[in-house]
């Protein structure tokens, strides 16, 4: 065996020597200081650091005073941003293709900051998509009107009469999302964004499930977009966040907001958000792979009444996709119905999965599945469930990024034994 010889290299060993600073000084003190802030750095890092850090310090009085008020960029206290949310937030205005983005602790919070910086409050209208995330429908319906902030809530899909309550009612901010849940209708943006701005109306679109990869909403005047990061941007089911991306002109104002609300993404969060987000291109090309041959396989399966997904040439908004979608890609998410299902043959189909997993949430790399009249649309009455084509058996499916035959294979497999 080779003898074993230790490296006789003193710079190792002088980076970790005690800190003569505070040798003199008593342990509380050691304890507090001892080994922090011990060297300017002068190295570069592959990853950025996780700053867990809630105070920047500088040398001089000036340089502190220059950060507090935004004379030069930088950090004072993490509320208002760390590097470690500025490397993630960089890297989102790159993919969004917006001048600027915060983050923020959750996809929540990014609607709520949104439409805050588009001026949703006091007596100024928002008008919202029926068919956007619950919560967010909750929050406009309730929470803005409580705050003086009057709603309206509607269907996107029907132009003309988009037209007309935009003309009559002037709102300021109007909000929507691009592809619907679960129905996957395909709004169309250009076209709403248009309209909207003729009479002066803020726009937002929550991007979270058509994703930068297929649509970038800045690119068709979008003013401010906002992110449930939690979903396809981090992609793996470990981090709960939101981002805003805008313009520098509305910069200011999102980042008041964010300051007065309190609602910034830690250090930890940020860095598993762009960890993630490294795989995100070549995650969304398999997402939309997989997910166009689930859909044919579905369509052609004597067991699936219906199939909605916007790649299908059969989708009712195929064309629309087509136009506004980048690439021919239609994202991860469809929707189908098993034939004659009721709530008992629905629950026997989720338990026969061995695969695919049920849960309310989507974009992860696995294949998640829900039953929305039992979950996402629990709140709604038959009626209503009725009006928006959700049945018993209707099924939102994110298709992950599975080899595609396990899935074809788990999904017949259930099919046939729920009967
Ligand atoms: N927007 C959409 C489209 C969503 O699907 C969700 C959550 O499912 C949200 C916003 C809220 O995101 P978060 O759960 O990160 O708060």
């Amino acid at each position: 065996m080779a003898k074993w010889e230790h490296t006789d290299e003193p710079m190792h060993a002088e980076n970790r020597r005690a800190d003569a600073r505070y040798l003199d000084k008593d342990m509380a003190t050691q304890c507090l200081h001892a080994g922090e802030r011990w060297e300017r750095q002068v190295f570069w890092t592959s990853s950025t650091p996780v700053y867990n850090s809630t105070t920047y310090f500088y040398d001089r009085a000036q340089d502190l005073d220059d950060r507090v008020y935004y004379r030069k960029p930088g950090y004072v206290y993490s509320r208002g941003g760390c590097p470690t949310n500025t490397a993630l937030e960089r890297a989102l205005s790159t993919l969004e293709g917006t001048e600027v983005t915060h983050v923020c602790s959750s996809g929540m919070a990014a609607s709520h900051l949104a439409l805050l910086t588009a001026g949703a409050g006091k007596g100024n209208l928002i008008l919202c998509s029926s068919d956007v995330y619950g919560s967010v429908y909750t929050m406009v319906e309730n929470i803005f009107p409580h705050l003086g902030a009057p709603s309206i809530l509607m269907d996107f899909a029907d132009l003309n009469r988009l037209e007309e309550v935009i003309k009559r009612e002037r709102p300021q901010v109007v909000y929507f999302e691009v592809v619907t849940n679960p129905m996957t209708k395909v709004i169309d943006a250009p076209m709403v964004i248009e309209v909207a701005h003729r009479y002066d109306a803020t726009v937002v679109i929550d991007n979270t499930f058509t994703t930068p990869y297929l649509l970038k909403p800045v690119e068709i005047g979008a003013d401010l977009i906002s992110h449930s990061v939690t979903k396809f941007l981090s992609g793996h089911g470990d981090v709960l966040a939101g981002s805003v991306s805008c313009s520098r002109k509305d910069f200011g104002r999102l980042h008041d907001m964010l300051i007065q609300v309190g609602c910034t993404l830690g250090p930890n969060e940020a860095w598993l958000a762009l960890r993630g987000l490294k795989t995100f291109s070549l995650r969304m090309e398999r997402h939309c792979a997989n997910a166009i041959e689930v859909a044919r396989f579905l369509e052609g399966h004597p067991l699936i009444e219906g199939v909605r997904y916007p790649g299908l040439p059969s989708h009712p908004q195929h064309e629309t996709a087509k136009r506004i979608f980048a690439q021919e890609r239609y994202g991860a998410l469809l929707s189908f119905d098993v034939a004659d299902c009721d709530r008992d043959k629905a629950f026997r189909f989720l338990d026969a999965l061995r695969l695919i997993l049920p849960a309310t949430t989507l974009g992860d790399i696995y294949s998640l599945i829900v039953n929305p009249a039992r979950t996402t649309h629990h709140q709604l009455s038959e009626e209503e469930l009725a009006a928006m084509g959700i049945r018993p058996g209707t099924f939102r499916m994110s298709v992950g990024l599975e080899n595609v035959e396990d899935l074809k294979e788990d999904l017949d497999q259930a099919l046939e034994s729920c009967q």
